[in-house]
């Protein structure tokens, strides 16, 4: 595409989402690939068939949708069973994905950004994408966020946290880094100032093709 990919990524309650909404209320084009998750294990979502197949009715609820919290329980302690899972889902988020993509750049979205939680960690996106952008704060900072959000405990949080990539294997691959250890005020600050770096990178890649 001669739009702009940027990839935006964070451990859990880094600030991946507060950042995206900045960007999008800036013009930006947001794909958030754990949206698309939801909503192909929502009722009549595409993952469902193959689910229900692999896995079984029981893993289905009476709306239709994938049964999330089972379904948590169930890969947290089966190696097998998570890599099932991800065999049918992650193809389907490709694809949509690649959809959504095809059609924010027809709508004229000067860039676009993905929202993908585990990008470091899955080693795919590193040649789709021009610039990869971080959202980082302390541990403890992520662990406060994500306690006041959910009724996650700290001990299941610092299971996610230990599942993730380390602050600084994200760091080391970032192109920039959104330090969001301050106040929402300061997050509008340093957003607003990657918005215009990214333009920048628009216009040059625009001049170059
Ligand atoms: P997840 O990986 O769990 O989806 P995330 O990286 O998308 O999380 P957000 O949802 O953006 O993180 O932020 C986590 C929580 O912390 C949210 O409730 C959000 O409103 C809050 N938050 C994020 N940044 C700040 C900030 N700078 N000041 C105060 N609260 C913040």
């Amino acid at each position: 595409m001669r739009l702009p990919l940027i990839g935006l990524t964070g451990g859990i309650g880094s600030g991946k989402t507060a950042v995206s909404d900045l960007l999008a209320q800036l013009g930006a084009g947001v794909i958030d690939t754990d949206l698309i998750a939801h909503h192909i294990t929502a009722p009549g979502g595409c993952a469902i068939p193959p689910i229900q197949t692999y896995f079984g009715a029981d893993f289905i609820d009476s709306n239709g949708a994938l049964d999330r919290s089972k379904m948590r329980s169930l890969v947290f302690q089966n190696l097998d069973a998570k890599k099932a899972l991800e065999a049918i889902t992650h193809p389907l988020i490709k694809l949509e994905t690649i959809k959504l993509a095809k059609q924010l750049a027809d709508d004229g979205f000067p860039y676009l950004v993905f929202v993908v939680p585990l990008l470091v960690e899955s080693g795919n996106w590193k040649g789709q994408i021009d610039h990869l952008v971080v959202v980082d704060c302390p541990v403890e900072l992520q662990i406060e966020r994500v306690m006041q959000r959910s009724n996650l405990s700290r001990a299941e949080i610092m299971g996610i946290l230990k599942a993730q990539a380390t602050r600084q294997e994200r760091l080391a691959v970032a192109d920039t880094v959104i330090e969001n250890q301050g106040k929402l005020a300061e997050l509008h600050q340093s957003v607003e100032q990657l918005h215009q770096k990214i333009l920048r990178i628009q216009k040059d890649k625009l001049s170059s093709s």
